[in-house]
């Protein structure tokens, strides 16, 4: 194992889907597919989804029922278990412990720092708690000054200054809008290119 070499890898578009869009797909409510594309704040953003939330009755454990019945990304699960054996792993995501759980369960509960839900005795979500802002970028500063040597992947906006704080940043199925304003992080759309790059970047085993 190379001791140094710490992965910070995005979770949705990453190792598994897009979480709102799919409950928005499973559960019917079309509106719950909205994205800092199409409200950039993602205060306003948030405030929306849990209002939608609470117009549907829907509670945490529909929404984590719903959560459950999706899966990672495929070749997701052998893809961490290759990066494990090779370096130190952690997923940095701006979903929120409550909703990652099911989909942590089944790719077997690697390290996730992410964000947590306030949500009341009967199951309903009456607020959502940001560990601290920017929390990628933060994390991955944080990592370097343990003298680790840091390794993003992520795909879209919110993962840019995480892969710029890195010493390497890659896309991974970015979209191509994306990709092109930042056109000095290598864009992977496989795990065996994505595989390729951290040998690459951090020197690791093939
Ligand atoms: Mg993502």
């Amino acid at each position: 194992m190379t001791q140094s070499v710490l992965a910070c890898l995005d979770l949705e578009g990453v190792l598994v889907p897009e979480i709102w869009i799919n409950v928005s797909q499973r559960t019917g409510i079309s509106e719950l597919s909205l994205t800092t594309r199409d409200i950039p704040d993602y205060d306003v953003l948030m405030k929306r989804r849990l209002g939608i939330l609470d117009r549907h009755g829907l509670r945490l454990q529909d929404i984590q029922a719903v959560i459950a019945t999706m899966a990672p990304l495929e070749g997701a699960g052998e893809f961490l278990d290759w990066l494990r054996e090779r370096c130190q792993l952690i997923i940095l995501s701006d979903t929120f412990y409550e909703f990652a759980l099911p989909l942590m369960r089944q790719l077997g509960y690697p390290t996730l720092f992410c964000h947590r839900l306030e949500v009341d005795g009967t199951g309903r979500i009456t607020d959502y708690c940001l560990r601290q802002p920017n929390q990628k970028q933060e994390s991955v500063k944080a990592l370097k000054n343990l003298r680790f040597t840091v390794i993003a992947a992520g795909d879209s906006y919110n993962d840019t200054a995480m892969l710029a704080a890195a010493d390497a940043g890659i896309f991974f199925r970015p979209p191509s809008t994306i990709s092109q304003q930042f056109p000095q992080f290598p864009v992977t759309q496989t795990y065996a290119e994505l595989k390729r790059q951290f040998c690459l970047a951090g020197g690791l085993a093939p």
